[in-house]
């Protein structure tokens, strides 16, 4: 018997994995998360199958449902909104499992930040000017460890995707302008991938406003990002001609600098298709 942790992707019904959909359609037991996960992503489950909904659970009663599986030899689909490796109780939820001497796995899901960065269709590193994406949130009723406070995450000037903090936008704010300029740009996906979708773009001095006017309070993705603004950027060094890397050699020279010197990639001691640091595609 086995606990599946799935990653339901960020609200369409399409975006579950295979693997995950699957085992929706195959567990006699689908324990979902009824706040965010919607029904049509369950609906694949068998006619049998004891479907839960963990929405008024609390971790006692949720672990009680593996309990109860586990004592019928039943695995359990454990649906959950966007990936399990952000925000998601994995942790917690594992703990008891562990301590119960029950197996799970996890299967991966899309989070929302990367549905809110489709919906944009947009990238959100650039070459040689933004490389990092920070996932956060602001401080609110539950605690953020100072030392993550978005001040300094912001000195990075990475792109900076806040989760659960739609109603802390105006703290956000605040934060960030003693960091930079009003004229940062973000973005806030409402419902990234639903029907309802919403985008509303503006800078640190409006976007408190525009949320507030929009009536935004949950399922939003804040993006806080200079990528929004950049427009003039350099090719990356992925398909660059000029560049050879394991999985394809040069087929112009370049002539501001020795190819194999170069190659950051290429070395004896690489697989013949490494997870090489450039793959972006
Ligand atoms: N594990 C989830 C995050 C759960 S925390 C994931 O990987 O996406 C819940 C927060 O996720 C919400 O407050 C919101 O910030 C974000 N979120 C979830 N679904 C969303 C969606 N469809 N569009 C925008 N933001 C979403």
């Amino acid at each position: 018997m086995t606990v599946y942790f799935i990653g339901a992707g960020p609200g369409d019904p399409d975006l579950i994995t295979v693997k995950g959909a699957k085992l929706v359609e195959s567990c006699p037991v689908v324990l979902y998360t009824g706040s965010l996960v919607p029904k049509a992503v369950i609906d694949r489950a068998r006619p049998d199958a004891l479907v839960l909904n963990s929405a008024d659970m609390d971790l006692n009663e949720i672990t009680q449902v593996y309990v109860n599986a586990f004592e019928q030899g039943q695995d359990v689909a454990r649906v959950q909104t966007g990936d399990l490796s952000i925000y998601s109780s994995l942790a917690e939820q594992t703990r008891r499992l562990k301590a119960l001497g029950i197996d799970w796995k996890v299967i991966p899901g899309v989070s929302s930040f990367q549905a809110a960065a489709a919906a944009l269709s947009q990238e959100l590193t650039i070459p040689e000017q933004c490389q990092t994406i920070i996932l956060s949130r602001a401080s609110g009723r539950t605690p953020v460890p100072e030392k993550e406070n978005l001040k300094s995450l912001a000195a990075h000037e990475a792109t900076l995707c806040l989760f659960l903090s739609a109603t802390l936008i105006r703290k956000v704010v605040r934060e960030l302008e003693d960091v930079y300029p009003v004229t940062w740009p973000v973005v806030v996906v409402e419902k990234a991938s639903h029907p309802e979708q919403r985008i509303i773009r503006g800078t640190l001095a409006d976007i408190a406003e525009k949320m507030h006017q929009a009536g935004i309070r949950s399922t939003a993705m804040i993006i806080i990002s200079k990528v929004f603004a950049i427009e003039e950027f350099a090719d990356s060094k992925l398909y660059d001609p000029t560049f050879s890397h394991a999985c394809r050699k040069a087929t112009v020279v370049s002539d501001e600098c020795d190819n194999e010197s170069n190659n950051e990639i290429v070395s004896a001691d690489q697989p013949a298709i490494p997870e090489h640091p450039n793959e972006q595609g």
